[in-house]
């Protein structure tokens, strides 16, 4: 009776598996049709200067239009991409567009906005990627100062010596850098002074709960002040009520990012955004 129990249990566990590793397999031949398929898309979402109100930057953020599934959101379908490699041709789609897209708008009269672009781990760490890089501003005609790339702190951690190289090869050609989802890693402090990067975004967990989490106001306003004494821009993300950027204000926050200003649009609605007549926008 054990004997077969344990057979069924076996048996139900490796039909399980296989079906786990099916579905995988399904999703990533989805994923390998969506690049082949154009079925991605690109919404912008501002970021705003917390004094003025000025819009400065536009955040791409990778969307999914899948033909049958509908809008996928970039949780739902990275990590696969990330693991299976996919990652690197759908990022160089998004840096390609990003780019196009932020010349477009420079040329279509509107402010000179920055365009900030995620990357992931498996893209940044691709040879020569630092020229790559160079290359696609090139071709897409984008000065490198309106070009800030994203990076995790898991992402720099993973092989100091190697992403400073790459940061600094980034710096040269004049891209600026920011660290994403900061606080949530494990970066030390020493090394923080050592990366070439321009701006902090403070990760949204930590901006969620304040001011009324006591722990969370410690953090941000902790975040704040180093960023401050490292000489380095400071955004919050995720911010969406008016106590929040009061607080974040009253920090000395420079920047935000979040509902509470907009969502992310849209290219065309970004664009009517900035068409806004009394919008406060000039870029850099
Ligand atoms: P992230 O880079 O930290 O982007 C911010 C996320 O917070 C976005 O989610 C944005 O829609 C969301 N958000 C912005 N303001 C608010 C707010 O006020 N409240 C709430 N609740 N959420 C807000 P999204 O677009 O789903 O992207 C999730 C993550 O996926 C991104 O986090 C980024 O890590 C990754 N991602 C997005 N696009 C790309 C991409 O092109 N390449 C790579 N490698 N990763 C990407
Ligand atoms: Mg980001
Ligand atoms: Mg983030
Ligand atoms: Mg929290």
């Amino acid at each position: 009776r054990a004997k077969e129990l344990g057979r069924n249990n076996l048996q139900v566990f490796t039909e399980e598996m296989a079906d786990k590793a099916h579905e995988k397999l399904l999703k990533q031949a989805e994923l390998r049709q969506a690049i082949a398929g154009q079925e991605f898309l690109l919404h912008f979402q501002p970021q705003v200067n917390i004094e003025s109100g000025r819009v400065f930057a536009a955040e791409a953020l990778l969307r999914w239009r899948h033909p049958e599934r509908g809008m996928i959101s970039p949780g739902d379908f990275i990590p696969l991409a990330e693991e299976t490699g996919l990652i690197v041709p759908i990022g160089d789609w998004v840096l390609r567009a990003a780019c196009r897209q932020c010349k477009a708008w420079h040329e279509a009269g509107l402010p000179l906005l920055i365009v900030s672009v995620n990357v992931s781990a498996r893209q940044f760490r691709e040879r020569n990627w630092a020229a790559h890089v160079a290359a696609v501003l090139a071709e897409t005609g984008l000065e490198p100062r309106f070009l800030e790339l994203e990076l995790t702190e898991s992402l720099i951690m993973q092989d100091v010596p190697g992403a400073l190289a790459t940061m600094h090869e980034l710096k040269a050609i004049g891209v600026h850098l920011a660290i994403d989802d900061f606080g949530t890693g494990y970066s030390s402090l020493s090394a923080l002074k050592r990366f070439p990067v321009r701006r902090l975004k403070i990760d949204r967990s930590f901006v969620e709960d304040i001011p009324g989490d006591v722990d969370d106001r410690a953090i941000t306003a902790a975040i704040i002040s180093l960023a401050q004494n490292l000489g380095l821009r400071v955004i919050a993300e995720g911010v969406e009520t008016q106590a929040q950027v009061e607080f974040l204000r009253h920090s000395g926050c420079d920047e935000i990012q979040g509902y509470f200003f907009s969502r992310p649009l849209a290219s065309a609605d970004f664009e009517a955004l900035l068409r806004q007549p009394g919008l406060n926008a000039d870029g850099i």
